[in-house]
């Protein structure tokens, strides 16, 4: 159904090609703009004041009701669902901002906070959008939820979809997920389909899978999932007392995430709880760098289309993606509000995750390339020393205990077989059972 009176309606989706910009109902099931083959957005009309909002969403945050202690869904009046609409929630959201003193001195910071997204149910910031992508399954009556995965979408499509009694059936590249994702997934009972292919040859599948009745694909071409997603900026922003800070950095695999925290400041904006966004800055990893090469061209090209890479290569698996499918809402998010989109190197990736560790909190390999980008954006002057910068931690340290226990015994293999000698290692200490000979190396620790 294509709806022709957009002043009629409160919500909708929209193609966001400008001349198509084609509205198509809630209930529709979509994966693209039927028309042209856009990628879609939800547009919805919210009926508050700024001041309302604000003070509707913080009294929330003393209540027991599930949809209020959802980090997610404390935000429903910006989401594409009515107010008693039956949701499926894991207490998604509410993650911590932390001050991050050690990564701040690393990156050349007087002060770096990190907003930790793998504090979520099942570790990463997959769970905000996948609470509202079920809902929305369910919604529709969908017997089975399928998606393409690097491993954290598999692991939260697999929880969502247990809660919810939903099917869900996961294409993963064989051998190419971390065995701790690989692992969540089949704990929470998902149908496993290892491919053989990568990442990409994934995605075609489900795209071709898409067309059929009772499936219901949850990738992050998916709109409704970018709406959970787009309500980490307004927890961030609720946590800052609602100053804007300068930058936000996060990292960019299929980019969904990028678009999505994008959209959530511009909605802000312009419901006047902010009176300015902050620069959004992408990074990726060298290996896996299309987004990155695209913005070097769009610097004197206008219109630039993504050359995808026909064989990415990282050890930070969830970003491990060569055709990204969000790539134009992304470039719109980091046009307009200024930000860069840079590529660091598999040795800046696993030092910047070290010393995120040595600040007690952690991460998985691809969201440390948050902090190695902020690195390097500071030591570029594109980021001022004293300006307030948050990294977003997309996923959760034990999503790939491997990658550090190999960058500590110093057996961390980059992509073309370079070793990794890290700069930050910290081994065992093999000790006879002696009191004194504990003592004797206590004195050792360095800080
Ligand atoms: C999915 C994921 C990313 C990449 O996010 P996109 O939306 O695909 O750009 C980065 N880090 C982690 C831990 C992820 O799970
Ligand atoms: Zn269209």
């Amino acid at each position: 159904m294509e709806i022709s009176d957009a002043e009629t309606i409160q919500a909708a989706q929209r193609c966001i090609e400008p001349d198509c910009a084609r509205l198509y109902g809630l209930r529709d099931k979509l994966l693209v703009c039927p028309h042209c083959g856009g990628l879609l957005e939800i547009v919805k009309r919210v009926n508050h004041a700024a001041q309302e909002l604000k003070e509707m969403w913080r009294a929330r945050r003393a209540s027991n009701a599930p949809r209020d202690r959802s980090g997610v869904w404390r935000f429903r009046e910006l989401l594409p669902f009515d107010e008693d609409a039956p949701i499926i929630t894991l207490t998604e959201g509410n993650t911590p901002l932390y001050d991050a003193p050690r990564a701040a001195r690393f990156c050349g910071l007087e002060r770096l906070e990190l907003k930790h997204q793998g504090c979520n149910p099942t570790g990463s910031f997959k769970d905000t959008g996948m609470t509202v992508a079920i809902t929305q399954a369910v919604r529709l009556g969908a017997r089975t939820a399928i998606c393409a995965s690097t491993g954290n979408t598999a692991a939260s499509l697999a929880a969502y979809a247990a809660r919810a009694g939903l099917g869900c059936a996961i294409l993963v590249p064989r051998g190419q997920i971390s065995l701790a994702k690989l692992a969540q997934t089949l704990d929470y009972g998902a149908l496993v389909f290892e491919v053989e292919g990568n990442f990409d040859d994934c995605m075609r599948l489900i795209q071709e899978l898409a067309a059929e009745e009772t499936v219901y694909v949850v990738n992050s071409i998916n709109p409704f999932r970018l709406e959970g997603q787009k309500t980490v900026a307004i927890e961030l922003l609720e946590q800052l007392d609602w100053q804007v800070p300068d930058h936000v950095v996060l990292p960019g695999g299929n980019l969904g995430n990028s678009s999505a925290l994008g959209k959530g400041f511009f909605e802000l904006l312009a419901l006047g709880l902010i009176a300015r966004v902050p620069r959004i800055s992408v990074v990726q990893a060298e290996g896996a760098a299309p987004f990155a090469r695209l913005f070097a061209r769009s610097q004197t090209d206008e219109r630039v289309e993504l050359v995808p890479i026909a064989a990415p290569q990282t050890l930070a698996t969830a970003i491990k993606i060569g055709a990204p499918v969000s790539w134009k809402k992304a470039l719109e998010v980091v046009r307009r509000t200024g930000g860069q989109v840079i590529s660091v190197s598999e040795r800046e990736i696993a030092e910047a995750k070290a010393i995120i560790g040595r600040d007690g909190i952690g991460c998985e390999p691809a969201s440390a390339a948050a902090v190695a980008g902020i690195k390097r954006l500071v030591e570029t002057g594109f980021i001022a020393r004293a300006s307030s910068v948050i990294a977003v931690l997309t996923g959760h340290f034990l999503k790939d205990s491997d990658y550090a226990i190999n960058y500590h015994r110093g057996t961390l293999r980059a992509p073309g077989d370079k070793e990794l000698e890290g700069a930050h290692r910290n081994l065992p200490i093999p000790v006879p059972a002696n009191k004194a000979e504990i003592l004797a190396r206590l004195d050792h620790q360095t800080n």
